[in-house]
């Protein structure tokens, strides 16, 4: 293994340069080509939690990230309109509350709601969640007693700066930048393997193991390897976008906002210097004009540009590692940013690739390994994806009628009927999305359980009640002692694209 070729150079190109950046220190030879007159998509601006594991791993300053990416701070995600039109609920970054004796906290709470209307919700009991209702943000105590402990974050950002930052760092670190677009793509006759990437101008760039980062177009491992696309479409009819940006409005909140719509949602995100708007549609259910005019009449200030349009549908390809080439980003699958997982997803092929980075072209072991890694992480949170679709009690449109009576995939269909028979929650091992998350969805948008965990009869109702109550007070004073998140940002962070 003498060089690699990474084909692409959007967010995902460019995550995945300023890691493998490090290979040239053991001699191997980093290449990234990326066509200026191809652009990238250009969207993308929510992320979760696992963000600060890529950056960490890079030793990037979180507060000089901050500021170069005009990002905000993100507690989790509102949806609105999603369970019933006028019902809201926030998805979290966090725990709820604590578990008592192997019991899950949020079955000491539904027992307690249904006893007494006191009980408050489950955003009462999660540090997050109160904050981000506060538009309040402070980064988390290290000391694991302290309530302060519990919140989780994650950013908003502008996409296109972060890919920049990462460029001037892999750049910087070796990485050889060729700037082209490709024509064709050769592979060996004997092998099968890609041997060569051809520019339109007769420039060729050679490599023993090659990263398909080139978006929707694969153009490795779709194209070239033929590679085929596994399509969800059928429980996920979404296959349009318009972006727009706004104007920033005050106050500055930390989360995002997902609103259902008659044939789709649309996201809201605030960053520092702009709001990043959008609606995802399913064409088959609204057409073009009215998908816009939902966007448009539905912002909170005026747009700053013309609404752009994307096209995907939602699906992966059967193997993301064939032969000697991996896809990552759009190149590999797509998933509706809902709950903001594309970026994570790069992430997740980056750090699996590092970690069975192949000794040679072929690798058979590591590349079984890693299709079977990465096949299963998307399939999981696509059954999460779904579940806010499907878990709905809408019925005022022909696409919520279709949602909602569409047969989920047997491994969801299993999770909701642990959770309507007892309120049960059990993500897979590993899986990203934790019980929390699950919870809060099931919780927000599907019916009460038929019945609870029978081991909360081990836990009488004045105890937990009391238990209940003295957490509620130590999270609303927490909450309410930190610092309003625009006031936070202009002290430590404050982009110069800001306000
Ligand atoms: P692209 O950005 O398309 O980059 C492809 C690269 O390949 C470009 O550099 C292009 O020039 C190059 N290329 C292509 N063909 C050639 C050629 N022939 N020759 C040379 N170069 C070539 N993700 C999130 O995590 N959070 C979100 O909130 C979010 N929102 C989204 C909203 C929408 C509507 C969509 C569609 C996606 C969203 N995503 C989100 C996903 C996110 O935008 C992508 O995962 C991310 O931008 C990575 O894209 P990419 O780098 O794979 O592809």
């Amino acid at each position: 293994m003498k060089s690699v070729v990474i084909v692409g150079g959007g967010t995902a190109g460019w995550m995945t340069a300023a890691v493998l950046a490090r290979l040239t220190a053991a001699g191997i030879d980093v290449t990234l080509v990326e066509s200026e007159e191809i652009g990238t998509v250009g969207v993308g601006e929510a992320t979760i939690p696992s963000l600060h594991d890529y950056n960490q791993r890079l030793g990037i300053d979180e507060d000089a990230f901050v500021r170069a990416t005009s990002a905000t701070f993100k507690l989790g995600i509102e949806f609105v309109d999603w369970r019933r039109v006028g019902a809201r609920y926030l998805h979290p970054f966090g725990t709820f509350g604590r578990d008592v004796q192997g019991v899950k906290f949020h079955q000491l709470l539904l027992r307690a709601q249904r006893d007494a209307d006191s009980a408050g919700t489950l955003e009462d009991y999660c540090l997050t969640a109160v904050a981000a209702r506060l538009a309040r943000f402070t980064r988390p105590s290290r000391d694991p007693a302290a309530v302060l402990s519990s919140l989780r974050y994650a950013f908003h950002f502008d996409a296109g700066l972060y890919a920049t930052f990462l460029r001037e760092r892999a750049v910087g670190e070796g990485v050889t930048r060729v700037e082209g677009r490709i024509g064709s793509v050769e592979l060996s006759p004997d092998s099968g393997d890609i041997t060569t990437v051809v520019l339109s101008d007769g420039r060729r760039v050679a490599g023993d193991f090659f990263v398909d980062c080139s978006g929707f177009r694969s153009l490795l491992l779709g194209e070239a390897l033929g590679v085929p696309f596994v399509s969800w479409q059928r429980w996920l009819p979404c296959d349009r976008a318009l972006a727009v940006p706004s104007a920033p409005t005050a106050p500055l909140l930390p989360y995002t906002r997902a609103t259902a719509e008659k044939a789709g949602w649309r996201w809201r995100i605030p960053l520092q210097h702009r709001v990043g708007n959008g609606h995802v549609y399913a064409s088959a259910f609204v057409d073009d004009q009215r998908a816009a005019d939902a966007l448009l009449g539905g912002l909170d200030g005026a747009a700053s540009a013309e609404p752009r349009a994307l096209r995907f549908t939602a699906g992966v390809r059967e193997r993301l590692w064939e032969r000697n080439c991996v896809a990552i980003g759009l190149a590999g699958g797509f998933l509706e940013p809902l709950e903001s997982t594309s970026i994570h997803l790069i992430q997740s092929g980056i750090a699996r690739l590092m970690s069975l980075f192949p000794g040679a072209a072929t690798a058979p072991v590591e590349r079984d390994t890693y299709n079977r890694l990465l096949g299963t992480e998307y399939r999981q949170i696509r059954d999460f994806i779904i579940l806010h679709y499907h878990a709905t009690e809408r019925s005022d449109s022909d696409f919520w009628q279709h949602c909602r009576t569409t047969p989920p995939p047997d491994t969801l269909a299993e999770k909701l009927a642990l959770w309507r028979e007892r309120g049960r929650v059990l993500p897979e091992p590993g899986e990203l999305f934790t019980d929390d998350s699950w919870v809060a969805v099931l919780a927000g948008q599907d019916a009460a359980p038929a019945a609870l965990d029978p081991l909360l009869a081990a836990l009488p109702c004045d105890e937990a009640g009391r238990f209940l109550h003295h957490l509620h007070g130590v999270i609303a004073q927490t909450a309410a002692a930190m610092p309003d998140h625009a006031a936070f940002i202009a002290r430590h962070c404050a982009s110069a694209h800001g306000r």
